[in-house]
């Protein structure tokens, strides 16, 4: 088959799947598992994977599925994205193994603002459809750690590593340092694991607004990495929303570098965005999995979270500098690419082509040079025209702000 034709009949089936997703579902979804069976079931990772494909399945309005790249032992890093609004939050959870009952929650967080979605339904007062057609979009990654999860359930509950024996929430570049011993390990560097890795692409690609990750136990909200001034205030305001929604208690933010280089750390340090520990699960220490019968206080106190961030993310004033666009290669790679809209038009630096094609050939450049056009006197291809020349198929999704390339 020609490209021409191939990537013409993409085009057509690429309509086709667009044109369907304007049924909206109005029946109860129905799943093969309970949230109960997925939390004790041995095999947790595929249990959340199935289900992430139910929810895609049955809401594909408004949900996209993806693999934000693999952990040690190569399962997917999946992240659910629900919604196409221009404000961008990212809940996660399990970076700790033990502490999976965060994974839980934000399938049945997910769960409740999708089926709030179709039935046009509110959450908190607010209309959920507004909120998800136009004002933010949410991006759901339930596993970080899904090796640990696996050692976890499978004969080893107090465990607390990935499959390198690293604790990842002390690998990101926020305050690292070198530390490893038998129960504490930070990694050889910051950043050496694979799945720390993918979630500091996954932010650097999409520009959150403002980011969540949950742990386990504590009812305690960590939210202070030495922010200053006006970020202060703002990262102290939406921790009081949180404290008066779950019931626990702020962190002091005295003595915060007594504990160092987590993904909160380094989203309020490097990426200057809000960003907060919840540890659920009652006021306690744990070494092992929250009992189940636990679930249902989490629930309660956790439920609203996601609509209530969001709500606060729309009054706020101050955003991080102007956003660029984000781009999704492949469904699945996250590249970061310097990709500017002009005039409806996408366009791509140059030097940034080598992330989408490898090395290309002089033949394809001569094409390519006659789309090329300087921003900011730096040559930079039409990308549309890029994406055809390499046989991709490209979607730009305005309301997003998001460049699919598969
Ligand atoms: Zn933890």
């Amino acid at each position: 088959m020609s490209k021409r034709i191939k990537v013409f009949i993409l085009a057509i089936i690429y309509t086709l799947t667009s044109l369907s997703t304007f049924s909206v579902q109005a029946s109860k979804v129905t799943y093969s598992k309970t949230l109960e069976q997925i939390y004790k079931s041995k095999d947790v990772y595929t249990e959340t994977q199935k289900r992430l494909k139910e929810f895609n399945k049955n809401y594909s309005s408004i949900t996209y599925l993806f693999s934000a790249g693999k952990s040690v032992l190569k399962r997917d890093l999946q992240v659910l994205k629900i919604g196409n609004g221009s404000k961008k939050i990212f809940i996660n959870a399990a970076h700790h193994p033990r502490e999976y009952i965060g994974t839980i929650l934000t399938l049945n967080q997910i769960q409740n603002l999708l089926e709030a979605y179709v039935a046009n339904g509110t959450i908190d007062g607010q209309k959920v459809r507004n909120l998800l057609d136009t004002q933010v979009t949410f991006y759901f990654m339930p596993l970080v750690n899904p090796d640990g999860v696996q050692i976890c359930v499978n004969g080893s509950p107090s465990y607390y590593f990935n499959a390198n024996k690293v604790d990842l929430n002390h690998n990101y570049d926020a305050l690292w340092f070198k530390k490893i011993n038998s129960t504490y390990s930070t990694g050889p560097k910051a950043f050496s694991e694979p799945e720390t890795q993918a979630v500091r692409d996954l932010c650097l690609n999409i520009e959150f607004d403002l980011t969540l990750a949950y742990h386990a136990a504590g009812n305690i909200i960590y939210w202070y990495f030495g922010q200053e001034g006006a970020d202060r205030t703002r990262d102290l305001a939406y921790a009081n929303m949180l404290k008066a929604t779950t019931g626990y208690s702020l962190v002091s933010p005295s003595n915060y570098k007594s504990s160092t280089s987590g993904f909160k750390d380094w989203c309020v340090q490097k990426l200057k965005i809000p960003s907060f520990t919840l540890e659920i699960g009652g006021k306690r220490g744990l070494s092992k999995p929250v009992e189940w019968s636990y679930y249902n206080t989490i629930w309660n106190e956790n439920k609203l979270i996601p609509v209530r961030i969001a709500k606060q993310l729309m009054t706020q004033k101050k955003f991080n500098g102007d956003k660029k666009t984000a781009l999704i290669y492949k469904n699945s790679l996250f590249r970061q690419g310097q990709i500017i809209s002009l005039e409806g038009k996408q366009y791509i630096a140059e030097k940034d082509i080598v992330l989408l094609a490898g090395k290309i050939s002089d033949a394809q450049k001569q094409k390519l040079n006659q789309t090329r056009i300087y921003i900011n006197k730096i040559p930079h291809i039409n990308l549309e025209t890029l994406a055809k020349s390499l046989n991709l198929v490209f979607r730009f999704e305005k309301s997003s702000n998001t460049v699919y390339i598969s």
